[in-house]
């Protein structure tokens, strides 16, 4: 095939990328090209997995499971390249063809996992997987392809296997279903507002909303929004409890409203096929089928923490509430504090006790003193050092660093994307274009960390909130899981670990940001260079644990309710709203405070339903982080050596090479208990 005219040859995707760090060629890149690059890829691989289960010769490790992890690789490179862009850089285009081929994916993956000849070979090589000889990472590799593959039904009768195809396409297209509901909603509303309406608003919060009023063609006016910033500031700083009240009802109200997008029949219906895969596969509820491939294991394990934590986020969130009603008695307020009064009252309060304003704290985190502080920290642990590359990328604000470690051996690219645009999709995420391996000689990972956060006028140096800076450092620790991964085989690379351990490396990370002599060090004045005076930095601080009763309460109540939701031995008969209510009221759910996120627009568990019976997995990982953070300090020195080189080999270092209870209690000789996680939050009684 090698005609000027063959595809591979007019085809960018299809050619190889013979660039620096095996990046591809963004500036030829066309999204007519994916479709057909993703049809070749996709049957290259299905002749690969063809041959593989075809294979005359008797099973082996190499001709079975290396084979796998040898095959799909133009798939990988593609849809890499295709999933990253469609992130950051999107358009109609790209998006027509993500509808296109998402479910084309998932059949595919279907069809590898439902391969029953594959099946046998790998269940034969698990059978006798002691007397393969083989090495530990290559026995752990077995294991997590015969428990993938026991996991999508390879090892069901064909009756059952064709049900559990029939459930999960359905349950894909309910998913979509399910967020382009919710999108809806939230497009619809916008409390259109005058000037006379804006009282308690400061001024950045007033540009925005009247941008968003001229998006919809409403000049002149201002308009609130259901995107998260848009209504969470207007529920922060608006004085107007009438217009708090209308906001806040449309905001917990999505995916509740009756007529084409509400959602709650779609639940029902989701909760029920998968309380019936879970029973096809041989386990009592979907949250028993989906814990026992976690660190939890067990909903029992996870619903124990969540219960450890309850009890005393509720006692501190009473006394919070408490403040809250004080302070509207003394400005004469004759009213009881309601759910759409807490963010403003909580806010005025922080002010009133701590005396910190978010525009003096502003100027001292500059983003490439922070971005600089994050590569520190880096190199005080783990010996890396981060040099600007000039590789071509797909967008003129994405920077490239080439990262070394101490002895200058190359570890890999790392992309750093931070400034918001209308192209790229909201929130903040780690995400890869190569994945790190030894399997093919040595490869190294190229690793990116995108953010949203506000690009400066031309000239001006880019400011972040402290919370901007917490997500720069919680990315990093990701994009570090990835870096500095040091396996043989792409199964095991990385961040691919239980979604309830995943988080740790991130969360961890956010703790070096609060480490005084870093803060000292990054944190300077963008006009005048000075360091952040001491008093400053000591409020700033002092404020960490304000509003933790508020924020434990409504995202635990959340962990709970689908804990609950998913725990149902028989869901065919749930009525969505009445579960909700009665649930919360099990729980004795502060009046006060509603859930982060409700059942009818809780996308985490239902749009593709990653987090399903998964929402717990934040707090999990935050009692390891919380833990593992204690082991340092407890050294008397944050960047202790030897509990750093631990860390590496053992967490940052190790994808999943290990199970998570295995890789943890080598880190620390122990497993982690709840303590530090209280501390760190300030539930410990005496703080209550
Ligand atoms: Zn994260």
């Amino acid at each position: 095939m090698a005609s000027a005219a063959s595809p591979e040859t007019q085809n960018p995707l299809l050619a190889d990328w013979t660039g620096r760090f095996g990046l591809p060629p963004f500036a030829a890149l066309k999204p007519e090209q994916f479709r057909p690059a993703i049809d070749a890829a996709l049957a290259a691989h299905r002749g690969e997995i063809d041959a593989i289960a075809a294979n005359e010769a008797a099973p082996s490790f190499d001709n079975t499971i290396a084979a796998l992890e040898r095959s799909g690789r133009a798939l990988d490179r593609v849809t890499n390249v295709f999933f990253v862009l469609a992130g950051v850089d999107t358009s109609d285009a790209i998006e027509a063809i993500e509808r296109e081929v998402s479910p084309l994916l998932a059949r595919h993956s279907n069809a590898l996992h439902l391969n029953r000849p594959l099946y046998a070979r790998i269940a034969g090589l698990h059978a006798r997987r002691d007397s393969l000889g083989l090495s530990a990472e290559q026995a752990r590799v077995l294991d997590r392809y015969h428990t993938r593959f026991v996991r999508a039904g390879a090892a069901l009768d064909k009756p059952a296997q064709d049900r559990l195809a029939a459930i999960n396409e359905r349950l894909a297209s309910l998913g979509t279903q399910f967020s382009q509901n919710v999108l809806a909603d939230e497009k619809a509303y916008a409390l259109i507002l005058e000037d006379a309406d804006l009282a308690g608003l400061p001024d950045f919060a007033r540009a925005a909303a009247r941008a968003a009023a001229e998006e919809r063609g409403q000049e002149g006016k201002y308009a609130v929004t259901l995107a998260r910033s848009s209504c969470e500031t207007f529920l922060q700083f608006s004085a107007r409890r009438d217009l708090r009240e209308k906001v806040f009802q449309a905001w917990i109200k999505r995916g509740e409203n009756g007529g084409a997008t509400d959602n709650r029949a779609l639940i029902a219906e989701m909760v029920a096929l998968r309380g019936e895969r879970a029973k096809l596969l041989g386990f009592a509820t979907f949250a028993d089928y989906r814990l026992d491939d976690q660190m939890a294991k067990t909903p029992a394990a996870a619903r124990k923490l969540l219960d450890e934590v309850w009890s005393r986020a509720r006692a501190k969130a009473a006394a919070e509430r408490d403040a809250l009603q004080a302070m509207i008695a003394e400005e004469g307020g004759n009213f009881a504090l309601a759910p759409h009064d807490w963010r403003y009252y909580a806010d005025k309060r922080r002010k009133a006790e701590f005396d910190l304003d978010e525009a003096e704290i502003k100027p001292y985190f500059q983003l490439d003193r922070m971005i600089e502080a994050a590569f520190e920290t880096a190199r005080r642990l783990f010996g890396l050092t981060f040099t600007p590359a000039d590789v071509p990328l797909y967008h003129p604000d994405a920077r490239a660093y080439e990262v070394k470690d101490a002895s200058g051996r190359p570890v890999g690219l790392f992309i750093g994307d931070y400034f918001a645009r209308p192209s790229k999709h909201s929130g903040a995420w780690m995400t890869s274009l190569r994945d790190q391996e030894k399997l093919q000689g040595e490869v190294t990972p190229v690793i990116l960390n995108i953010c949203n956060f506000s690009k400066p006028a031309a000239g001006e140096p880019a400011l972040l909130s402290f919370d901007d800076a917490r997500t720069l450092f919680h990315e990093f620790g990701h994009a570090l899981h990835g870096l500095l991964s040091n396996v043989t085989y792409p199964l095991l690379a990385g961040t691919a670990v239980a979604s309830d351990f995943v988080e740790l490396p991130s969360q961890l990370y956010e703790h070096w940001l609060e480490v005084p002599e870093i803060l000292q060090k990054y944190a300077r004045h963008a006009k005048t260079g000075a360091p952040m005076p001491k008093a400053l930095l000591d409020r700033l601080l002092a404020t960490r644990t304000y509003g933790q009763g508020f924020a434990t309460v409504e995202y635990t109540a959340c962990a709970l309710v689908d804990l609950d939701l998913h725990g149902f031995k028989d869901a065919s008969a749930l009525d969505v709203a009445d579960f909700e209510r009665r649930d919360l009221a099990r729980i004795a759910m502060p009046a006060e405070i509603v859930m982060r996120h409700r059942l009818p627009h809780f996308q985490h568990l239902f749009s593709g339903g990653g987090y399903a019976a998964g929402y717990y997995s934040y707090m999990w990982s935050e009692v390891l982080d919380a833990d593992a953070f204690e082991a340092f300090a407890e050294t008397g020195n944050v960047f202790d050596p030897a509990t750093a080189k631990r860390l590496r080999d053992y967490i940052y270092g190790a994808g999943n090479l290990r199970d998570p209870v295995e890789a943890y209690t080598a880190f620390r000789g122990r497993l982690p208990t709840v303590d530090a996680l209280l501390k760190k939050r300030g539930l410990v009684d005496e703080t209550v």
